[in-house]
């Protein structure tokens, strides 16, 4: 089997070290020739002990560099991690940055890497057209990395050139799944962060709980699969065992399911087309005994209508909904604002902030940029 080379940019987060817990347990397929972190420097120096990484990148500069690790080159800065990813010359690249902040990252990735594993979904919210517009000129793959997608991604294989009526993507329906609206709006930091079925970084889980991470993900396979909004449907599934469908024009549906684990997913895309066992835990049917689904309640959880409305506004709208969104969820974390307010500043954002055509990457980042000021505004 032939050995591929592969940039970790966010090693340092959930997905990031459990991409590393596969390169780990399949050492003569991988080698992780590249580390990236923000500011976790002790986090990223024991991973770099580890793997012996080529090249390693941290934004934030530490004080030192351990005496150990001298012989990795290092990369310091705003755009420490595209510099080390260039320089490394892996073959893939697993963007596992979050937020825009890694938009920059999957732009590069394409042009020096063969393969783009795309975790970080709000680079396909914000410069989606963009990105995939420019895989496509340069006949790159895009392998999807979160769950719903890869699922897509895995039920498409089968696909056999048959026209795919509606993508059904499901939701677990997040932390707050079933609280009563007034209190949702005052759900404090650390009822939010108990998601009922996966562990996640902070920020996603936020999303999870307003259910503005299902809206993302509707945009983030709007860009993948090319589907219209009106053609994607959400399907609240408390368990998370059925982790996305496709439906056919004659009715059948195709499900992917798996105990939920990201490793699942992550090794899909970096084993693609093949498979990499780890230690997933097995479907057990019997012990299951039911799957749950609900529709979706857009009043008490307005994430996901907020998401399709900017998805069909088109232009600038999902750069102003996520921009919008990472200043509210920062906030949120750091306790300066309710829970609810969340939803609030996203929906004052997209009635306020105007609209623009999204001709380059520099129109993303200035319709970001005019987002957040009006969202810091808001706080
Ligand atoms: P985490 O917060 O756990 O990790 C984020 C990683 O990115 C860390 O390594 C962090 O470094 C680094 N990072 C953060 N900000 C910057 C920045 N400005 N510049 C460079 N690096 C930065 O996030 P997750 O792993 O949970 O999520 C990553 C992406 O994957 C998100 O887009 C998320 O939506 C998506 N995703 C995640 C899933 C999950 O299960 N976690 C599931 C599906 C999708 P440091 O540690 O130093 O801060
Ligand atoms: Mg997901």
């Amino acid at each position: 089997m032939e050995m591929r080379t592969i940039a970790i940019l966010g090693a340092t987060g959930s997905i990031g070290t459990q991409a590393l817990d596969l390169v780990a347990r399949y050492p003569e397929r991988f080698r992780a020739g590249c580390l990236t972190a923000h500011g976790s420097s002790e986090k990223l120096f024991e991973l770099c002990r580890r793997f012996r990484p080529d090249v390693a990148a941290l934004v934030n500069e530490p004080a030192e560099i351990p005496q150990d690790l001298r012989g990795i080159q290092w990369f310091f800065g705003p755009d420490s991690t595209v510099r080390a990813l260039l320089a490394s010359k892996c073959r893939d690249a697993l963007c596992a940055i979050v937020g825009i902040a890694g938009l920059d990252a999957v732009w590069h990735a394409l042009d020096v890497c063969e393969r783009v594993l795309l975790a970080n979904k709000e680079a396909l919210v914000t410069g989606g057209d963009l990105v995939m517009a420019k895989a496509a000129r340069l006949n790159k793959p895009m392998l999807p990395v979160d769950s719903e997608h890869s699922a897509i991604f895995q039920c498409l294989q089968a696909r056999q050139g048959n026209p795919v009526k509606k993508l059904l993507l499901t939701c677990s329906g997040g932390a707050l799944r079933d609280w009563k609206k007034e209190a949702i709006y005052h759900a404090t930091v650390r009822d939010v962060l108990a998601h009922p079925t996966w562990n996640m970084g902070g920020k996603i889980t936020v999303d999870c709980a307003t259910r503005v991470n299902k809206g993302l993900e509707v945009i983030e396979a709007h860009h993948l699969f090319a589907m219209p909004a009106d053609r994607i449907e959400v399907v609240i599934h408390p368990q998370s065992v059925i982790h996305s469908m496709i439906e056919f024009e004659d009715g059948a549906i195709l499900a992917q399911m798996g105990m939920p684990d990201m490793r699942g997913p992550i090794g899909y895309a970096m084993g693609f087309p093949g498979r990499l066992p780890y230690d997933a835990r097995p479907v057990d049917f019997a012990a299951l005994g039911h799957l749950d689904f609900a529709a979706p309640d857009h009043e008490r959880f307005p994430g996901i209508r907020m998401a399709i409305d900017a998805l069909k506004a088109g232009g600038s709208a999902p750069v102003i909904l996520n921009g919008a969104n990472e200043v509210a969820v920062g906030a949120f974390l750091r306790e300066r604002i309710p829970f609810g307010r969340i939803p609030e500043i996203i929906q004052s954002a997209l009635e306020s902030v105007p609209v623009s055509p999204i001709k380059s990457i520099a129109d993303v980042y200035e319709a970001d940029r005019r987002a957040r000021a009006f969202a810091m505004g808001s706080i």
